[in-house]
């Protein structure tokens, strides 16, 4: 869905405010609605005090992991004998998610501004924002917001550059956009050190995704009370949070609600259901690196960081992939597997091979040629790549496997004793 549209009655506009409106794109828009306020008081502010205020309204990383902001902002030296760095990962390439790149496109300064207050905060006089090769619109928007707050002058003695990535998966994982940074081939690397120590060309950095800093000038402004109060159940879980949502529903798109929302509203309310005759089958909630949810699990889930680890899956970076029951479980997950073995940095054994082999057996069984061992075959595989690896790229191809071999197992061994119709895969 394109923008501008009008919110949903039960969306909570915060971060999505001013998507579609090309005024608050301009620096001149942007400070006309009150922009920039908030970083001219952070720079007269002690870190500390901040680094409380983000600790106190419970935000945490909207990427994928889901750790408290103001936490891991604390984690970075108090002492500074070397130079700090921010970078901020607009890389989002986490399939099914793309709100990262709206917050880019439509709110730039919003971005600038809270990464700007972040930086401040954990005393960085440089701020790197690593986007998406792919990305070519917001790319545009933020070379030109960058320029305009530039030449205003409101960001002090931080310069903030802009990276252009080269549009590798792997490359939203922390170190390897690091490496991508320096100039290196973008490998994860091994942690210990974690980036407050070493990150960027060896000095301490901190890591934040695009949505976690486009909240941070509204928590300053707000309160950090306000943005702990916007919680529907969970009080770990606070503040909006954008979701994409796409596959089988009526009205695909990012919408924002409070944490805690019910899933189910958001697909059948929000997004307006299922195709017409068609009913809900399964749903990834979180990014296609999650555990799948089945129908059940859906219906009941609430959306935040603890009510979707209760239905066995993960909040992860809120990108909701919906299947109805039209929707080959096995051809799907097959595609999720081939997708990480493509994007496989292949230094590690684990994953390397894993994802490799774990895509040809799924190819296999669709084209008609598997075995029942293929089964447990896939799941012995799967616990061989799960929590053995640098990063969790291999992790994140076991899981649908495992999940979807696990509620959708009917749908595999049809495969296997011909009652379905081979699928060519090319
Ligand atoms: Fe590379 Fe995969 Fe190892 Fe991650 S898990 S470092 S992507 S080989």
């Amino acid at each position: 869905m394109g923008y501008p549209r009008k919110p949903h009655a039960r969306e909570t506009v915060l971060l999505s405010k001013h998507f579609g409106d090309a005024d608050a794109r301009t620096y001149k828009g942007w400070v006309k609605r009150g922009g920039y306020e908030m970083l001219a008081q952070a720079l007269t502010m002690e870190p500390a005090r901040i680094i409380d205020s983000v600790k106190e309204s419970g935000l945490r990383g909207r990427g994928g992991a889901g750790f408290p902001t103001g936490l891991k902002w604390s984690f970075m030296p108090k002492e500074k004998k070397k130079p700090h760095y921010l970078c901020v990962n607009a890389d989002e390439s986490e399939p099914g998610t793309f709100k990262d790149r709206e917050i880019m496109r439509w709110t730039p300064h919003a971005l600038l501004e809270g990464a700007a207050i972040a930086a401040h905060a954990i005393q960085a006089e440089v701020v790197y924002i690593y986007i998406r090769g792919e990305f070519t619109e917001p790319w545009a928007v933020m070379e030109k917001a960058l320029a305009e707050a530039t030449a205003a002058g409101v960001f002090g003695a931080i310069k903030l550059h802009l990276h252009r990535g080269a549009g590798a998966y792997i490359c939203g994982e922390e170190t390897a956009l690091m490496n991508s940074i320096e100039g290196k081939r973008g490998n994860p690397r091994i942690k210990p050190p974690f980036p407050a120590a070493a990150g960027v060309f060896g000095m301490p950095t901190t890591i934040n995704n695009v949505e976690t800093l486009a909240a941070v000038p509204l928590i300053l402004k707000k309160g950090a009370a306000w943005y702990k109060g916007l919680s529907l159940a969970s009080p770990k879980s606070t503040g909006t949070k954008l979701f994409s949502v796409c596959g089988h529903v009526q009205n695909p798109g990012n919408y924002e609600v409070t944490m805690g929302f019910p899933l189910k509203d958001l697909l059948y309310d929000l997004c307006g259901g299922m195709p017409p005759g068609r009913t809900l089958k399964a749903c990834i909630p979180g990014g296609s690196s999650v555990p799948i949810l089945n129908r059940e699990e859906t219906e009941s889930c609430l959306l935040d960081y603890e009510g979707v680890v209760e239905k066995g899956s993960m909040l992860g970076s809120g990108g909701v992939i919906v299947f109805d029951d039209s929707t080959d479980m096995v051809y799907q997950i097959m595609r999720l597997a081939r997708f990480y073995a493509h994007e496989s940095c292949a230094q590690c054994t684990q994953c390397r091979e894993g994802t490799a082999w774990t895509t040809k057996i799924l190819e296999r069984i669709l084209s008609g040629q598997g075995k029942t061992a293929d089964l447990d075959l896939l799941l012995d595989l799967a616990e061989n790549m799960t929590g053995k690896t640098i990063c969790v790229l291999s992790d994140s191809c076991a899981a649908p496997v495992v999940s979807g071999i696990k509620k959708f197992k009917k749908e595999f061994e049809d495969y296997v004793a011909g009652r379905r119709k081979p699928v060519m895969v090319a």
